[in-house]
């Protein structure tokens, strides 16, 4: 099989550059696919260069006209959408309809941001003092940058790019090195629907890259989504540069399940938001917090299904989840098994068991049963298949170990208590909220983010948040002489 070379997207064509490669794999049959340029000084210089004079043109757009190509754009992610879910698969892993589903979700963010005529649309005031008019007025930053994970190629880009570029902004992908091709082909994708060239680059690469772009004095903005300890360190060295930015970080994502709550829903709901993409999901449900005395029963039904799940490559379409992206990350995910035994929790399910024919990097669904708060199953964030099954006697037993988790992306609560739903959406800590639904994905004109550390900065993406953050505000105070008066102005500003 022909091997691929993925490089870097500047200026409306590919560039490639003499230097350091990384390795991209299938994860599936652990087969190395292809390499990846890594952009150095040059190549970061050359990024921000084409962005930067892409801006004037860009920014001076007519919004009628953005919009034609940002629709343009929405037809051709539509109709590329098999194509692109087929290419995050063989990088990533997960199963394809997975994929297509990733796709989906970031294409609901183009279709937003081609409502963007409305969403920029400042505020005026007339006659705020005699013939004194107040407006405001939303401007585009510049040359912004998104720095992205490796779990979602394609849709996590697609909470940042879509935004900014409706907004006048240009701006420079750097995507995760372990899955970089959906990238340029969206890239591609861009120069099809007519956008001008400069506005959408692409920067591979890894923390040489990534410094390059919180150094350079021309980048004005950086969205990050990562894991917390690069999120904190981007938020970090993007403020100590001056530059706006926005930092998601890693989660822990805890599914709380009341006495009353309906047992075949939440055991649904664990395994699909528990296993899927094998685990490998910021909004993946990592803990179930059963108030007793559900324990023993939901176990068995969280049990039976996971026993009945299908493994396999991520293009078989019977497959229901794929391997984890790197042999690396499998056997780091594997470790809290051993010490998650170790520590006292009890192997429900051990997903070293399932047979994959091949060298993939597979681990199946696994279930560790009686952690507690102590062990490290229950303090990482693990990000792969394993589930962990939390015994506590009370909702305000679950609220407290909520409460001290220092993540705080998403969490779930199982119930059909009314009143102890809305306690538990007010009183919770956390930035995404599902009541009977797992995995509670904000919809694009909502904006998607956690709490603590989970976030650094305080812009969530897309939605208004994400239009906020990728514009500054003006605003203008205005006076014009009326001629009824003979062109003698009589009105004073106010003051302050
Ligand atoms: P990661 O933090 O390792 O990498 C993210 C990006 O940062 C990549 O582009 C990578 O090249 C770059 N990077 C890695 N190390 C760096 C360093 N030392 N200096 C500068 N840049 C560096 O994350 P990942 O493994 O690709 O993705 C999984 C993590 O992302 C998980 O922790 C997951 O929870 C998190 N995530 C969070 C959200 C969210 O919305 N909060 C969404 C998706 C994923």
């Amino acid at each position: 099989m022909t091997s691929k070379h993925v490089t870097h997207w500047i200026n409306g064509k590919p560039a490639t550059a003499a230097g350091r490669q990384g390795d991209i794999y299938e994860p599936s049959t652990g087969r190395l696919s292809g390499t990846v340029d890594f952009a150095a000084q040059p190549e970061i210089d050359a990024a921000v260069a084409a962005a930067r004079a892409a801006f004037p043109g860009w920014r001076d757009t007519s919004l009628t006209q953005r919009v034609k190509i940002l629709f343009r754009f929405r037809e051709l992610l539509a109709e590329h959408r098999d194509e692109l879910a087929r290419l995050i698969s063989s990088e990533h892993g997960k199963v394809v309809s997975d994929a297509a589903g990733e796709v989906a979700r970031g294409l609901e963010v183009v279709e937003f941001a081609c409502g963007i005529p409305h969403l920029l649309k400042g505020g005026f005031s007339e006659n705020v003092s005699a013939r004194v008019d107040a407006y405001s007025i939303l401007q585009p930053l510049g040359v912004v940058a998104g720095i992205t994970p490796f779990n979602f190629p394609a849709m996590v880009p697609m909470w940042m790019f879509p935004v900014a570029i409706a907004c006048g902004n240009t701006f420079i992908l750097k995507p995760s090195e372990k899955d970089p091709s959906a990238s340029v082909r969206l890239a591609e994708l861009w120069a099809e629907a007519g956008l001008p060239d400069g506005v959408f680059n692409v920067l591979h690469g890894d923390k040489v890259a990534v410094d390059g772009l919180l150094r350079h004095p021309d980048v004005k903005a950086v969205s990050f989504v990562g894991s917390t300890p690069i999120a904190r360190y981007i938020y970090e060295t993007a403020a100590r540069n001056g530059k706006r930015v926005q930092a998601l970080g890693g989660a822990k994502n805890h599914m709380v399940v009341l006495p009353d709550a309906d047992l075949d829903l939440a055991a649904d709901a664990a395994v699909s938001a528990g296993f899927g993409s094998a685990g490998e999901r910021c909004m993946a449900i990592s803990v179930v917090l059963a108030v007793d005395p559900v324990g023993d029963e939901l176990l068995a039904k969280i049990k039976d299904r996971t026993q009945h799940l299908t493994i396999g490559p991520g293009d078989d379409p019977t497959s229901e989840m794929g391997p984890l992206v790197t042999r690396e990350h499998r056997d780091k995910v594997a470790s809290y098994l051993d010490s998650g035994v170790a520590q006292g929790a009890t192997l429900a399910v051990d997903g070293r068991e399932i047979q994959v024919p091949g060298d993939g990097f597979w681990l199946g669904p696994t279930i560790l049963d009686h952690v507690t708060p102590e062990m490290d199953a229950y303090k990482d964030e693990i990000f792969g298949p394993v589930l962990s099954i939390v015994r506590v006697t009370s909702y305000d037993e679950a609220m407290e170990l909520l409460d001290a988790n220092p993540y705080g992306n998403g969490t779930a609560i199982f119930t059909n208590d009314g009143g102890a739903a809305r306690r538990f959406q007010n009183e919770v800590e956390v930035g995404m909220v599902g009541i009977n639904v797992p995995i509670p994905v904000p919809m694009a004109y909502y904006s998607f983010g956690g709490w603590k550390s989970s976030l650094f900065g305080d812009s969530h993406a897309h939605g208004m948040e994400g239009v906020h953050f990728y514009t500054r505000t003006k605003a203008v105070t205005a006076r014009w002489l009326d001629p009824s008066h003979g062109g003698v102005n009589l009105g004073f500003p106010t003051n302050g």
